[in-house]
């Protein structure tokens, strides 16, 4: 079930769920999902379902990960995108193949060791991965013209928007457990606009660091 097979499956299931954005599904098709969880997970990897990571986090589900790339790649390859809440590192390596550098953060210093050297075993050398808060960003790194996020605060981290270069996109889940949304943000010179997008149900994004 970790065949090519398993993951035309599922590229067909997230386009009958609306994803259109063809490069966006031909990475999906082509990215090893089954060698981001754990073994004893790996036949069930091309399932449309969030699977455990440890540590009390989750990867996300496919079509989350495809819809909130969609949602930035909407004029073609990325430039500089920070993605916060990077876990397992399975959307890090699906922003990599859009994006010409990707910045993720990752507050559990295990999982940023893990997945560092996941990308290394990957060969994906454009992402730089930082064990750190990303509720502030990265502003040595900023701004930014994509911001994914992949944990839920209760409200917009003002910094996010701070770092968001002017015709850059944010999408994050917002609200607590139980009443999240998914929003993105898009700057442009005359301000920030929002727009709600579906419900959704993300971990907690956690101020501070983890262990
Ligand atoms: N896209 C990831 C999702 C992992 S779950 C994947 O598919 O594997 C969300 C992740 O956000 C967790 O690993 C959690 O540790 C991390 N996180 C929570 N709060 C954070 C913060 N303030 N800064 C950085 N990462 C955070």
């Amino acid at each position: 079930m970790t065949s090519q097979r398993a993951r035309n499956r599922l590229v067909e299931q997230l386009r009958r769920m609306g994803i259109e954005t063809e490069a966006v599904l031909e990475v999906i098709r082509t990215t090893p999902r089954h060698l981001f969880v754990d073994e004893a997970l790996a036949s069930r990897a091309y399932e449309n379902t969030a699977l455990p990571i440890g540590f009390g986090q989750t990867i996300s589900q496919p079509y989350i990960v495809a819809a909130m790339t969609a949602a930035l790649y909407t004029t073609g390859p990325l430039e500089r995108v920070l993605e916060v809440g990077a876990g397992c590192g399975y959307q890090s390596a699906v922003l990599a193949q859009l994006a010409k550098r990707v910045f993720s953060i990752e507050r559990i210093e295990a999982l940023a060791n893990k997945l560092r050297q996941r990308l290394m075993d990957l060969r994906i050398s454009n992402v730089r991965v930082r064990h750190g808060d990303g509720y502030q960003g990265w502003p040595a790194h900023a701004p930014f013209d994509a911001i994914l996020v992949a944990a839920a605060p209760v409200s917009v981290p003002p910094a996010l928007l701070e770092q968001l270069a002017v015709g850059g996109r944010l999408i994050i889940p917002v609200g607590r457990a139980g009443h999240q949304q998914m929003c993105l943000y898009t700057r442009s010179e005359d301000g920030i606009e929002e727009t709600v997008l579906e419900r959704v149900s993300f971990v907690p994004l956690l101020e501070g660091l983890g262990q």
